[in-house]
């Protein structure tokens, strides 16, 4: 029996053409494929159902709730296929490649260009706030291009599930996945935690893009931990001081130590570096 889409993974060959690799994960891939009726493109996430061990009923709510999700931010998730081993999730492609490699290859990014970007991915997230949804893992590499035009929009992209599917692994392999970077303090600390964990991640992001390197590093990971739930960053000389008042004012109200204190993302679209669209167009790296 499919567990979750209700649909057999013989309907997704039936259904679509499948091509190139696109990603690869420790316990997933990301395929292209076309639909064969319409021709249009998609992403179709292959997911090792070993990897969701025991969490089955938990997925099955968060895919009740991702199948609602619909904003011009966030990749679009169209249906899900199973069989036996695997999960499909079939997506809305995305052709723009990601965040970071996008604006290295720029070339000269100004703090209106930030601002265009950190306005759209607030956006996104404060209607999946508004449905409940906290997508807990946001980082750069999860912001994704649209398509390779110059203005293209920016999409945010593997939410909810990717998470409970890292905890799974976590499980299995005991130790966490990926990159402590971007988490929040009040995760580390193991409190309960609620949607201001992605503003701080969004803090951290554009504390990235204004200056180019992450607030908190150190090659220990305790180490770094304990910088985060210090709140232990800086605006450095000399890199910082040419970068407005505004936005260092900004990102202190979205790198706010105490989650209860730290803005909303309705507040930090108010706040005037994004909401005046007056932000400085001169070259900052
Ligand atoms: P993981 O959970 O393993 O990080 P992701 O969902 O982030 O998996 O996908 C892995 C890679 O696959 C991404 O870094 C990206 O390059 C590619 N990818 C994911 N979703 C899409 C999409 N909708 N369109 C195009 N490429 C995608
Ligand atoms: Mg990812």
């Amino acid at each position: 029996m499919p567990l979750f889409g209700k649909k057999y993974a013989a309907d997704v060959t039936a259904k679509y053409n499948t091509k190139e690799l696109l990603g690869k994960g420790a316990f997933s891939e990301v395929i292209k494929a076309e639909e064969k009726e319409t021709k249009r493109g998609v992403a179709i996430k292959i997911i090792d159902k070993k990897s969701l061990k025991g969490k089955e009923d938990a997925l099955q709510n968060e895919i009740d709730v991702l199948k609602k999700v619909k904003h011009p931010n966030i990749v679009q998730l169209y249906e899900i296929f199973d069989d036996k081993s695997r999960l499909y999730l079939v997506m809305e492609l995305v052709t723009g490649g990601e965040l970071f490699d996008r604006i290295i290859s720029k070339g000269s990014y100004t703090e209106k260009d930030a601002t265009e970007l950190i306005r759209q991915v607030l956006d996104a997230l404060e209607y999946l706030h508004e449905l409940g949804i906290i997508h807990r893992d946001l980082k750069p590499e999860n912001l994704l291009y649209y398509s390779p035009a110059d203005d293209s929009k920016i999409m945010i992209s593997d939410f909810g599930l990717s998470k409970t599917i890292e905890e799974g692994q976590m499980d299995q392999l005991g130790t966490a996945c990926g990159t402590p970077g971007y988490v929040a303090p009040e995760v580390l600390r193991r409190k309960p935690y609620g949607k201001a964990v992605d503003v701080w991640s969004i803090g951290v992001i554009s504390y990235i893009l204004l200056c180019g390197y992450p607030p908190f590093y150190h090659e220990n990971d305790s180490e770094l931990f304990k910088q985060i739930m210090r709140g232990d960053y800086e605006f450095d000389s000399p890199y910082w001081d040419t970068i407005s008042e505004q936005a260092k004012d900004f990102i202190r109200h979205l790198m706010e130590l105490d989650a209860r204190k730290r803005y909303t993302c309705r507040q930090a679209l108010e706040h005037p570096w994004i909401a005046s669209g007056q932000a400085s167009e001169v070259n900052i790296h």
